[in-house]
């Protein structure tokens, strides 16, 4: 499949770039940048043959097929509507918007295109969080009655950009991680969170956003969920423990976006270690997203999946700023 990057970012330098290329047949023949000369560097040090500041021109391209959207968040609705319309499928970053509605918009106006359109939720395709929604949906914990969340990192300075002071691009951690807990949650409970009560803070870094946010949701089951997400905790560590009538699972270290971590099964039984295959996060995702392009299957998270960690992760915010229980708005989501 032929790609162009929409966003000549990070986050593709240092993964998406090698996800797409490790795929049969992956190329990339093009970038998009606002700035040519930045464009054009990005370019040649990732051995791409294009860069554009247009974004027409880039999709008036007919071998690009797919589009990988890696924009600053306020971008990325514009961008993925003019590829819908000119029918190149869409693998967007999360957040995938600005408000539940953007997002919505942007999923249903590539179902009405018949395109496929993916949210790179990299979390769900490790081989740790499937390991553990398998034990999960198997039984072997029992009932689920509750899961905390930890994702309290320290934002690696060369990211305390945009993300740490500009609500306009979309910064905040509530944006940028609490996203990735709601999509895990569900992933992990196969439910959406109904309500949620929850505080945040700036805590060093956020300057006019949030970069710290704890907060407890609600779940159809009666499961009660715990989350925690920061920019300014070096030393906190990652992770996640679902608790079960049966049984308890911890999770250390596995909210990361390479294949690490342990898990641990917790029952009468005695403690086990729980193995899990250690493939990469990002090119497991690419390579679910090619396949639902030829037919076969779902992307690994959805639009719709974005649209509702979304909802999720701005019914956190709403209720941090307001001091009141909120419950989520899934808007048009199916
Ligand atoms: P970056 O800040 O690296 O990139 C965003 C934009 O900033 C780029 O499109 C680029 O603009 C500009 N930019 C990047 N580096 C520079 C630079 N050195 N000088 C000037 N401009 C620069 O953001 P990230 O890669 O961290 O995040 C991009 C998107 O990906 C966000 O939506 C984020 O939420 C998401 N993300 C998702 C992750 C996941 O695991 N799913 C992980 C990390 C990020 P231009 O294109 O105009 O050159």
């Amino acid at each position: 499949m032929k790609w162009a990057l929409i966003g000549a970012s990070t986050i593709a330098a240092q993964y998406m770039i090698r996800a797409i290329r490790a795929q049969d047949g992956g190329e990339i023949v093009s970038v998009l940048s606002g700035s040519a000369a930045r464009g054009a560097d990005y370019a040649r040090e990732h051995g791409i043959p294009k860069s554009f500041t247009d974004l027409g021109e880039a999709l008036a391209d007919p071998a690009v097929e797919a589009v990988y959207i890696s924009t600053t968040n306020e971008k990325h609705l514009s961008q993925a509507l003019a590829a819908i319309a000119v029918g190149k499928h869409v693998l967007c970053e999360k957040p995938l918007a600005m408000t539940v509605a953007d997002a919505a918009e942007m999923v249903a106006a590539a179902e009405k295109a018949g395109v496929v359109f993916a949210t790179n939720h990299h979390l769900r395709c490790s081989g740790s969080h499937r390991a553990v929604r398998d034990l999960i949906a198997s039984g072997r914990i029992g009932k689920v009655l509750s899961l905390r969340l930890f994702h309290a990192v320290h934002l690696p300075e060369n990211l305390q950009g945009w993300r740490i002071n500009s609500a306009d691009a979309g910064g905040g951690v509530i944006p940028d991680i609490t996203v990735h807990d709601a999509d895990v949650t569900r992933f992990l409970l196969g439910e959406d969170p109904e309500t949620v009560v929850a505080q945040m803070t700036a805590s060093g870094m956020g300057e006019g956003v949030e970069d710290s946010a704890m907060s407890v949701w609600t779940m159809p089951s009666g499961a009660m969920v715990m989350s925690h997400e920061s920019f300014t905790h070096p030393f906190a560590g990652s992770g996640f423990e679902v608790h079960g009538t049966e049984g308890s699972i911890f999770a250390r270290g596995v909210m990361t976006q390479r294949p690490v971590g342990e898990i641990e099964l917790v029952t009468k039984a005695g403690r086990a270690t729980v193995p899990y295959p250690a493939h990469d996060l990002y090119g497991r995702g690419v390579g679910e997203f090619v396949a639902a392009v030829q037919g076969k299957g779902k992307p690994a998270a959805t639009g719709w999946d974005g649209v509702k960690s979304l909802a999720v992760a701005f019914a956190v915010r709403e209720a941090a700023a307001s001091g009141k229980r909120q419950t989520v708005n899934y808007g048009a989501a199916k």
